[in-house]
């Protein structure tokens, strides 16, 4: 079963329960329009061909968003199914974007700096023209193989050929600060993901369900990836919530220790050697399917798609299972999982953290202000004052140190990760308010929630009542 018809089997159940009509159903699903690219690029004096897809999934608001994948993976079915699950997780956590994706079939390790440089703007220059990247149409992001790097060439390419467009700046995001992106834009997913794991731990009744221990900290939790979302995730998790994380995958096997790796040197390791193996903050074995099989309570797949498929559900040992990535789930084994009682967080829901921070930068870009720039001192004088006056009346003196905590006015980064925790929180009420109604998993009241709101526009747009 491919990729996409995973998806739109979960689509499908949970529409059932909508009672969406079958032609409304087919338009939802089926892709609203769809680019292939083949882009030759002189490369050492010789041609070489590559081929690139953008899907957009949904229009129903514009503009489209989604990430760009470099991958030697990449097809098109694989980008369709992701553009799809774009839509369903910018309606669950409210943001105003139809669901794209795009993705180039290339190895970036196997180029220099220069030659990406050439390939990235010749396959931007092909979607730029084609419409398919705007800020008005189509928004890019940094996904698998792709960075901020990448978005600042996408930016530069297009300031060059729409010279004339004054958003140009909002084209893409994920792009570096000085280019108009924004602070935490990087770690937004990672901490996305540490925001929905602390609201699942505000409910007892979920840990009881689960059979987790009542304290984060007290869980044994398993990441596999160690790219940006997983290494963003483990750090936030490490740091602000004491987690005893006590094994890391990546794709030539597994960074293991019982009591609990140290995040902060592994980063700093990683960062140094590009790899996590022979580190001394555990063992590591060259194993990288036996991780997700390990004992464990959390075990959150930040990876790849279809890692869990019916060849390895009956060895998994989680409770709780955290869809980091996109589809790391296979929909057969989703349901042996449903059925074994394991806890699954879906991914349209837990990865949305770089989407909802990608719509602050886009939306900063097309109103030319970073957040708190104007009112940031006045919000300080103000506390001051109260602070001075809470002094006078009662005759103390507050010290330098207090009045430095208390008076820091919100900066953009401040800003972006409350509005961030705030969208994961409100999106996750909504998900389990309708998980008590429905009473299925949380991948069905998820796509639940999803689908009556996408649903409200055809009916505003003038489609037969439904
Ligand atoms: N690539 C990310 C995702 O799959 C981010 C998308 C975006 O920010 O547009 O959610």
């Amino acid at each position: 079963m491919s990729f996409k018809e995973n998806v739109n089997l979960h689509v499908d159940k949970s529409a059932k329960l909508l009672n969406f009509s079958n032609d409304l159903l087919e338009h939802l699903k089926s892709i609203h329009s769809l680019i292939k690219v083949n882009v030759g690029v002189v490369l050492n004096e010789k041609i070489h061909n590559f081929t690139g897809w953008r899907a957009v999934h949904s229009e129903h608001i514009l503009p489209s968003k989604g990430g760009l994948r470099y991958s030697e993976t990449v097809d098109q079915d694989d980008t369709e199914a992701l553009a799809s699950l774009m839509t369903y997780k910018c309606a669950i956590v409210n943001i105003p974007f139809g669901g794209a994706k795009g993705g180039l079939k290339i190895n970036p390790k196997n180029y220099t700096m220069p030659e990406l440089r050439a390939i990235t703007k010749a396959f931007a220059t092909k979607l730029i023209n084609k419409g398919f990247i705007s800020p008005a149409l189509n928004v890019p992001a940094p996904d698998v193989g792709t960075s901020e790097r990448e978005m600042e060439w996408i930016l530069d390419t297009y300031k060059t050929l729409k010279p004339d467009d004054i958003n140009y700046r909002g084209c893409v995001t994920g792009k570096p600060l000085h280019r108009g992106g924004i602070t935490g834009r990087t770690e937004a997913t990672g901490r996305g993901i540490e925001e929905v794991i602390r609201e699942i731990f505000r409910h007892k009744d979920i840990i009881k369900e689960a059979r987790l221990k009542n304290e984060l900290k007290e869980n044994k939790i398993i990441i596999q990836g160690f790219g940006n979302v997983g290494s963003n995730l483990a750090k936030h998790l490490y740091n602000r919530d004491n987690a005893k994380i006590i094994a890391i995958g990546e794709h030539d096997g597994y960074l293991f220790n019982k009591d609990g790796i140290d995040i902060n040197a592994l980063i700093e390791f990683n960062q140094k050697n590009k790899s996590i193996n022979s580190t001394k903050l555990g063992y590591f074995k060259n194993n990288p399917s036996e991780l997700l099989e390990l004992n464990c309570d959390i075990l959150i797949p930040a990876a790849l798609e279809n890692v869990i498929t019916i060849d390895n559900v009956d060895k998994l040992k989680a409770k709780l299972i955290i869809e980091a990535a996109n589809g790391p789930i296979s929909f057969k084994a989703d349901k042996k999982l449903y059925e074994k009682g394991v806890i699954i967080i879906p991914d349209i829901y837990v990865n949305a953290g770089g989407v909802v921070v990608s719509y602050f930068e886009w939306v900063k870009d097309i109103s030319h202000i970073r957040f708190g720039r104007v009112e940031k001192r006045f919000q300080e004088q103000k506390i001051q004052e109260i602070i001075d006056l809470i002094d006078k009346k009662t005759e103390t003196k507050t010290d330098f140190n207090t009045i430095k905590n208390i008076m820091h006015g919100a900066d953009e980064e401040d800003l972006a990760f409350s509005g961030l925790e705030d969208t994961m929180r409100n999106a996750f009420t909504e998900i389990y308010n309708v998980k008590k109604k429905i009473k299925k998993s949380y991948r069905e009241s998820a796509y639940y929630v999803s689908l009556k709101k996408i649903r409200n526009f055809y009916t505003e747009e003038g489609f037969p009542k439904r």
